[in-house]
C-alpha cells in the first residue's frame, strides 16, 4: 500500500474536484488507456485499472471521505471487491456507463471510438436491478404474495444483430505470438463483442446504442414469513437482460419494514403498551389486545399494578430460518386520569389518605423493574 498513487494524483484533479470534474478526469483516461486503443500494451492496461480504481473511490461519497481522511489506508481491506485488484470485466460491468450516458443518445463523441455506434459489451451478463418494498408487520408475520412493478432492460426485437467480424462469431480470438521458446498461443476473450460474437447491426427506434429498451414488468413474489427491515431477496434472472444475449441479471428486493402504529418489533417477538383504567386495575376484567394476527382478548386480574408484563405465547413472528414463533409482551400501564370534573375530584378526596390506597408494594412488585429485557430470555 505504501507504493500506491495519490487517487487525486491518478485522476489529475484537485481535491476540491466536482463530481463533474471527477467524472470528465476518468472518462479521459479511461478512453486514453482503453485496451481497444492499445492492445497488448500492459502498461496502458494497469493505467486503466489504476484509474477505475481511484475512480470508484472518488466517486463514492463515502469512500471518498474516508479516502480524504485517512488516505488509502482509510479503506482498508473493504474495498467491495477489488482490493487485490479490479479485474476488466469489473470495470467494465461497473463503469460501463460512463462510455455511452456522455452527450447521450446517438452524439455521444464515443461512438466513432467504439466503431460507430456499434457499442459493444463486455458484459456477458445482465446487470443487477434493485427496488425496495414496504411491508407491514401484519404481511410479515404471515408472508405475502406481492404484485410488484418495475423497469428492466430487455433485447429490443426490432434491433438487429450481425455476427462480429473480430472474432468471426466465436467470442474468442487467439493470437499466436513468436518468442524465442518458439511460437506463444493464447486465446482470450474478443474484446470488440465481449466474447458473445454479435455486435449491433441496425438499431431500433427506440432502442439505445446496445440494442436495448426499457419494458415495464409486473410479477409476484412470495415473501416468507418473518422477513426484516433491510433483508435483501434475490431473484435470480429477474433482472436486465444481456446487452447482445448472455445471462439475465437479478432482481434485488430490499425489504422496508411499516412501522405499526402500536406494536413494536423486537426481533421475532412483539412488545405492546397496553392502558387500562384505574377501576379495571382494581377490580379486574377483559381486554381487547391488538396482535399481527387480529385481536384476542387478554383476561386482567383483580389488583394488577402498573408495569405488570403479560406474555401472549407464540402471538409474536416466526424467524424465516428456524421454527417457532415469537412471543407477545404486553406491558400494563394503569391510566391516571389527567381531568376531573367536580364530583370525580370528590370522590378522589374521599379516596386519599385511606389505608387501602397507600403504597405498599411487595418484593414480588418491586422486582418487575428491569425485566423487560429478562423476560425474553425465560
Ligand atoms: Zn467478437
Amino acid at each position: 500500500m505504501a507504493n500506491k498513487r495519490d487517487y487525486y494524483e491518478i485522476l489529475g484533479v484537485s481535491k476540491s474536484a466536482s463530481e463533474t470534474e471527477i467524472k470528465k478526469a476518468y472518462r479521459k483516461l479511461a478512453l486514453k488507456y482503453h485496451p481497444d486503443k492499445n492492445p497488448d500494451n500492459s502498461e496502458a492496461e494497469s493505467k486503466f485499472k489504476e484509474a477505475a480504481e481511484a475512480y470508484e473511490v472518488l466517486s463514492n461519497p463515502e469512500k471518498k471521505s474516508k479516502y480524504d481522511q485517512f488516505g488509502h489506508q482509510g479503506l482498508g481491506g473493504g474495498m467491495g471487491g477489488f482490493g487485490g485488484g479490479m479485474n476488466m470485466d469489473d470495470i467494465f460491468s461497473r463503469f460501463g456507463d460512463i462510455f455511452g450516458d456522455f452527450g447521450g443518445g446517438g452524439g455521444s463523441p464515443f461512438d466513432s471510438f467504439f466503431g460507430g455506434g456499434n457499442t459493444r459489451s463486455r458484459q456477458s451478463s445482465g446487470s443487477n436491478i434493485r427496488i425496495r418494498l414496504k411491508l407491514s408487520l401484519e404481511e410479515i408475520a404471515n408472508g405475502v404474495e406481492k404484485k410488484i412493478k418495475y423497469k428492466k432492460n430487455v433485447l429490443d426485437p426490432e434491433t438487429t444483430f450481425k455476427p462480429c467480424t473480430v472474432c468471426g462469431g466465436r467470442g474468442q480470438v487467439t493470437q499466436v505470438r513468436n518468442t524465442f521458446l518458439g511460437q506463444m498461443q493464447s486465446t482470450s476473450t474478443c474484446a470488440n463483442c465481449g466474447g458473445i460474437g454479435k455486435v449491433v447491426n441496425t438499431k431500433g427506434k427506440n432502442s439505445n446504442s446496445k440494442g436495448m429498451i426499457q419494458k415495464e414488468i409486473t410479477t409476484s413474489i412470495n415473501i416468507p414469513a418473518g422477513v426484516e427491515d433491510g433483508m435483501q431477496l434475490s431473484l435470480s434472472g429477474k433482472g436486465n437482460e444481456s446487452p447482445v444475449g448472455g445471462r439475465n441479471g437479478d432482481l434485488m428486493v430490499l425489504i422496508e419494514e411499516i412501522e405499526h402504529e402500536e406494536l413494536k418489533r423486537d426481533g421475532q417477538h412483539i412488545l405492546y403498551n397496553l392502558f387500562i383504567s384505574f377501576p379495571m386495575a382494581v377490580k379486574g376484567g377483559q381486554v381487547e389486545v391488538p396482535t399481527v394476527n387480529g385481536t384476542v382478548r387478554l383476561k386482567i386480574d383483580s389488583s394488577t399494578q402498573s408495569g405488570k408484563l403479560l406474555r401472549l405465547k407464540g402471538k409474536g413472528l416466526p424467524s424465516v430460518n428456524s421454527y417457532g414463533k415469537g412471543d407477545q409482551l404486553v406491558y400494563v400501564n394503569v391510566w391516571t386520569p389527567t381531568q376531573l370534573t367536580a364530583e370525580e375530584k370528590n370522590l378522589i378526596n374521599e379516596l386519599e389518605g385511606k389505608s387501602n390506597f397507600l403504597p405498599n408494594p411487595s418484593e414480588k412488585d418491586k422486582s418487575l423493574f428491569g425485566r423487560v429485557k429478562d423476560i425474553f430470555r425465560g
